[in-house]
């Protein structure tokens, strides 16, 4: 089987009590796996190449939520501006103004999170606190310019470690920056989805504030 639905009807009854949203990884996995979940019920998925969403969209149902949660390159923006319900990985201004200007000749606002740099070894994306607080900063204070982005939250990916308390302080971390910057209400940057936990790891990340899970293997088996 493609689809593991008793692991997913596991994993929803996991997420209920905290209303916690599934977003289902399906990176490098086939059309038909998607369309297989989604006929249980699923309707987010995320995907991490922009070649692969672009491929599977426009062959998959219209009311599927498309997550791009990969490292997005700007010059690749314009090609999921199109669909894109809401990019994870934002990690500078330079990304954010892309998004901006390819929403608006899209003619509509795409939902943003920006990705905070918590594991140390494993990856080299992601914001700081300061950089993070910066470009808070400048959407919050320049709203005319920003007006096709709306800032919904936070994404952070934690060390892949079998170390649970230092997975779980990466997790306190970004929970806590997450927290720091709800105080903002602005019309276009309002911090309500922190987007933390993976297969291996969402329990943990639901224990310390997670709204929102991207898991993959769990759910369609290990990729190649
Ligand atoms: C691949 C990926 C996931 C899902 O990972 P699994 O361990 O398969 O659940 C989640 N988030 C990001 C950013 C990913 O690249």
């Amino acid at each position: 089987m493609a689809v593991n639905e008793v692991v997913y009807q596991e994993i929803i009854t996991a997420l209920a009590p905290a209303q916690v949203t599934l977003v289902a990884v399906s990176k490098t996995k086939p059309a038909a796996d998607i369309q297989a979940l989604y006929n249980l019920g699923q309707r987010d998925f995320g995907e991490n190449y922009v070649q692969e969403i672009t491929e599977k969209q426009p062959v998959l149902p219209a009311d599927i939520r498309w997550h791009f949660i990969g490292h997005l390159q700007s010059n690749k923006v314009k090609y999921i501006a199109p669909f894109v319900h809401l990019i994870h990985g934002i990690d500078t201004e330079k990304l954010l103004r892309e998004v901006n200007k390819q929403a608006q000749k899209q003619n509509r606002v795409i939902d943003c999170l920006l990705q905070v740099h918590i594991a140390q070894e494993e990856t080299k994306f992601g914001l700081d606190a300061d950089e993070l607080a910066a470009l808070l900063q400048q959407v919050t204070q320049r709203p005319d310019e920003w007006s096709h982005i709306r800032v919904t939250g936070l994404m952070g990916m934690a060390s892949f470690s079998e170390d649970t308390e230092k997975v779980r302080n990466e997790f306190r971390y970004i929970h806590s920056l997450f927290i720091k910057h709800q105080s903002i209400t602005n019309t276009n940057c309002q911090l309500t989805t922190l987007s933390m936990g993976m297969s291996g790891d969402y329990t943990m990340a639901i224990e310390e504030g997670s709204t929102m899970v991207r898991i993959g293997s769990l759910l369609f088996g290990k990729r190649p």
